[in-house]
């Protein structure tokens, strides 16, 4: 048997298991069980439970209603449990493992906030529901944006959209609201080039045109070509801080003055604010508006165990045009939900709604409980350990990883790697598939576009030393692998329930609805 660089028996290898393995008869491969589609392994006339005929009443639908039978798949009780527990047995989760995402900030969800959120004044409680009966739920919305507040540095906040890109949406809003206010048609928004995809994607969805500004060599964007590139047309830029190279953009006051001076704004995303919460505040480096991913820095579920979250923090530029609904506290203490707009109020230039009710309510109340549950000084460790993992990781792994930016110091709360190096015919995704196999959900790849086959490893600060080394001697070992040219890297993942897939087929061409082998056979042969 041989041994990891720390030490720990290695798995059984790629060779052995081709070697030895016979396919079962089965296709389950030990207590993992392959299991066909809901469709396939159903028929329309078993159920799950009985119900009586529906009583004939007169239909009002006019004509309208269905006459066939729906096709909803039919299987009993104990073979549903069965199907989607199989299923989730073989997804992944941040309760099974270390999530290495960059840029995704997936780290441990605590129990706690589960608990507070499962809490019956929080969780039954309905949007429509008198305000004075809801004062504790408005009381956590407002506490968590003031916190928000206190942490950026910024004036005030939008607690209603609904995930990160929506935040950008709605500071983006903002900013063409204030834009309009005083008459000023400008026409473009400045991205840098390592910008995430949901940036240039909400300018344009605003109807901005969107321009690169093209980044040093260091990883950082480029000072001098974006202050050129400043003039009566441009509306703003979008700025992510830290970048998504994992490096903190030392110039962003020097831009946002820039900015300012040029009479446009700036729009910072800050899915990176884990790794310097507690220790820099937007504000101070001249910010206009942030969204806040919830899901990221505050450690509320992403997806699965509920939605994401994104509120919008605001300079006193932009805060006049925040969007409604927002939570007011009035004079006697009692706090309002402020819905309307109005011409009289401090609030008549809000842009308007997103959303139907007030956000997110569940994720709020998960993120306070992990705010106040770390109180400042807590949140301030948090970013330095997010900072101090990706280190280790970085300086662990950079003599078998190029790390491009490696000789600029240290990063901040993500590692990124490229693919040089890799054997002839070898790229990331090997890589990527390889770390399947050997237990670990892959890191992000190919993002960011500015390096060549980037890996993005983002372990965040809720990973033990322990784990920490167990992932190290995972990639170090597929890196190997990479370097060397091991074929079998290329059919990997060989233990996966499935391998490798055509990922660009399937995005090019989705099949998103089933039809019956049968019925397919007989299309065929029209
Ligand atoms: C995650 C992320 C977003 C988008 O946030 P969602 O909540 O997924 O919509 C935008 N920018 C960066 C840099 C991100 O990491």
């Amino acid at each position: 048997m041989s041994m990891n660089n720390q030490g720990r028996p290695t798995r059984q290898s790629v060779k052995d298991a081709a070697n030895g393995a016979q396919p079962t008869s089965t296709g389950n491969r030990a207590l993992m069980l392959e299991e066909a589609l809901i469709f396939e392994i159903s028929d329309s006339t078993r159920t799950g439970v009985d119900l009586l005929d529906a009583p004939k009443v007169a239909s009002r639908l006019g004509g309208l209603e269905r006459k066939a039978a729906i096709g909803l798949p039919g299987l009993s009780e104990q073979e549903t449990v069965r199907h989607y527990t199989r299923l989730s047995r073989q997804n992944y989760a941040i309760d099974l493992g270390l999530f290495p995402l960059g840029s995704c900030t997936m780290k441990h969800n605590p129990r706690l906030n589960e608990k507070m959120a499962r809490l019956p004044g929080f969780a039954d409680i309905h949007p429509l529901q008198p305000i004075h009966t809801v004062q504790g739920a408005l009381a956590v919305i407002d506490e968590l944006g003031e916190w928000l507040i206190k942490l950026t540095g910024m004036a005030g906040v939008a607690m209603s959209p609904k995930a990160g890109a929506h935040g950008e949406l709605c500071g983006i809003l903002a900013i063409r609201s204030a834009l309009e206010a005083r008459g000023d048609k400008r026409s473009v928004i400045l991205v840098p080039e390592s910008a995430h995809g949901t940036n240039p994607a909400t300018a344009a969805f605003v109807g901005y045109q969107v321009e690169d500004i093209p980044a040093n060599p260091d990883g950082r964007i480029n000072l001098e070509a974006l202050i050129a590139r400043l003039g009566p047309d441009v509306a703003g830029v979008m700025i992510t801080n830290p970048n998504t190279c994992g490096l903190f953009e030392r110039d962003l006051k020097t831009i946002s003055d820039a900015v300012h001076e040029a009479g446009g704004f700036v729009y910072c995303d800050g899915a990176n604010f884990n790794a310097v919460v507690g220790k820099v505040r937007p504000g101070d480096l001249g910010v206009d508006a942030m969204h806040i991913n919830l899901h990221k820095t505050f450690s509320t579920p992403h997806g699965g165990g509920g939605p994401g979250s994104g509120p919008v923090v605001f300079s006193e530029a932009l805060a006049p045009f925040a969007p409604l609904p927002f939570v007011e506290r009035m004079d006697d203490g009692h706090l309002a939900l402020i819905e309307e707009e109005s011409a009289q109020d401090h609030h008549a230039s809000s842009f308007g709604r997103m959303v139907a009710f007030h956000g997110q309510m569940g994720m709020f109340t998960r993120a306070l409980s992990y705010i106040l549950s770390h109180g400042a000084d807590g949140l301030q460790q948090v970013a330095e350990d997010a900072v101090l993992n990706a280190n280790y990781v970085l300086r662990s792994l950079e003599d078998v990883l190029d790390a491009p930016f490696g000789d600029a110091g240290p990063c901040m709360h993500e590692a990124l790697f490229s693919d040089a190096g890799f054997a002839e015919g070898f790229s990331t995704i090997d890589l990527a598939k390889g770390l399947i196999d050997e237990g670990f959900h892959p890191m992000t790849v190919y993002f960011p576009l500015v390096v060549h086959g980037a890996m993005l490893v983002e372990p965040t600060e809720t990973e033990s030393k322990a784990a920490l080394d167990q992932f190290i001697g995972a990639l170090r070992s597929v890196a190997l692998r990479a370097k060397a040219g091991d074929e079998s890297l290329h059919r990997a993942p060989h233990f996966a329930p499935r391998r490798r897939l055509d990922e660009t087929l399937a995005a090019r061409k989705p099949v998103l609805v089933w039809t019956e082998p049968a019925a397919e056979q007989a299309e065929a042969a029209e």
